[in-house]
């Protein structure tokens, strides 16, 4: 869909068969050049207006929260707040949900979490004596079923967590429906959405969901590292206790230090000194991609993940390869090569043929429990090939050379 060239690190690897996207997406030049913008241009420090580059560097972040909350269809700017990714986001959330829990409480949870959105929890819950349960996936499509769903929602049900599309087989779960049914059951159910694998991939509109918060991260849509996002209802942020304190956060501080008080949210979320040359190139990533237009992206990876079943299928693939997520239209092709181990095999396409592809669990430590414990696991991003993916699939089609 876009040329490689457009991206540095392409450019700079002209070998490099990179199918690690669900990782981390790489940059275009446009997106590195906005944070050396920021560093080369501007380089101040917000939060005073006694000079006009700190001044612009106030108004840049907020300008790129408009942009975000623009972009997930977001009414109240105000509801987004800058982490430093995903994992932050969902760490904000579970803390500042913790005096909201009682034991007893259950937090519904499905096996293919990231650690991201499933360690967070799991901490909640030994702290306050909630229960961890779990929201079954359908065995096949592994995607939470909703007739199961139905079943596990009770009075007792406190917290629903999950991903809007998994990293590891990536269907995309229809948050919609599944946040009316949950809803409609028990209104006072906390509904998390972990957006971090579909932000990249796929049209995300709160303003259509009856969710609660949702955490992601730049850098898996083409922008930067270290910046991300949490968005939650206003109601529930303002009665969240930040994770970090520090500077830029509140309006007093007594003298005796009995006391003290935050500024409103978001910025009370958002103690010291921002990663601006990331906020800066965030904006220009998300700006970028709302032009090119997510359901091109969507439709434009769609048509790789059909071709790449159709070449499976052409090759027989299927006889020697256990592929795990065939039948969704995920930019992730997850599998194992019958008979080898996923790292040898890994270790073969980079040394053999330059391709980059990730092994193990893919932080979603529980994966054994729904398809394999270790898998090896391609995905694609808007500068993956047809030719790509025929590189892969005819390299894992040579046995004989993968212990050379
Ligand atoms: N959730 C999912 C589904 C992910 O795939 C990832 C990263 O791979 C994360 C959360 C955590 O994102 P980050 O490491 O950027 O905080």
């Amino acid at each position: 869909m876009l040329d490689k060239k457009n991206f540095p690190v392409l450019r700079n690897n002209p070998r490099l068969i990179y199918l690690d996207s669900a990782s981390t997406t790489l940059k275009p030049d446009l997106v590195i050049a906005a944070e050396a913008e920021f560093l080369t241009k501007n380089g101040a420090n917000p939060h005073t207006d006694a000079f006009e580059n700190a001044l612009l560097a106030s108004e840049m972040i907020e300008s790129t929260r408009k942009t975000i909350a623009n972009f997930i269809g977001v009414e109240n700017v105000q509801e987004i707040v800058f982490t430093t990714g995903a994992t932050m986001s969902i760490n904000q959330i579970t803390h500042g949900l913790k005096h909201l829990i009682q034991p007893g409480d259950e937090i519904l949870v499905t096996d293919l979490e990231h650690a991201a959105n499933l360690l967070p929890w799991i901490v909640l819950a030994k702290e306050t004596g909630a229960l961890i349960k779990t929201l079954s996936l359908n065995p096949q499509t592994m995607g939470i079923d909703l007739f199961k769903l139905k079943r596990s929602i009770t009075d007792k049900t406190k917290i629903v967590t999950f991903a809007h599309a998994t990293n590891t087989i990536g269907y995309l779960n229809d948050v919609g429906l599944i946040s009316l049914e949950i809803k409609q059951i028990n209104p006072n159910v906390i509904i998390c959405v972990d957006a971090a694998q579909s932000i990249g991939h796929t049209e995300v509109k709160i303003d259509q969901w009856a969710i609660d918060f949702l955490a992601f991260s730049a850098h898996k849509i083409y922008g930067p590292f270290g910046i991300g996002v949490l968005w939650g209802k206003m109601k529930l942020l303002k009665q969240m206790p930040p994770l970090i304190y520090g500077g830029g956060m509140s309006s007093y501080i007594a003298e005796d230090y009995s006391g003290y008080e935050l500024t409103a949210v978001p910025h009370k979320f958002e103690a010291g000194t921002p990663n601006l040359s990331a906020i800066q190139s965030f904006q220009k990533a998300v700006q970028w991609v709302s032009e090119i237009g997510m359901n091109k992206i969507q439709t434009y990876e769609q048509e790789l993940k059909t071709y790449a079943i159709a070449q499976i299928n052409k090759l027989n693939l299927a006889k020697k390869i256990t592929f795990y997520n065939l039948n969704n239209h995920a930019p992730i092709l997850t599998f194992n090569v019958n008979g080898w181990n996923a790292q040898d095999v890994a270790n073969y396409l980079d040394v053999k043929h330059n391709i980059a592809v990730r092994t193990g669990e893919h932080c979603a430590r529980l994966t054994g429990k729904m398809f394999a414990k270790n898998s090896i696991r391609a995905s694609f991003g808007i500068y993956t090939t047809k030719s790509d993916i025929d590189l892969l699939l005819n390299a894992l089609t040579k046995e004989d050379e993968f212990l050379d």
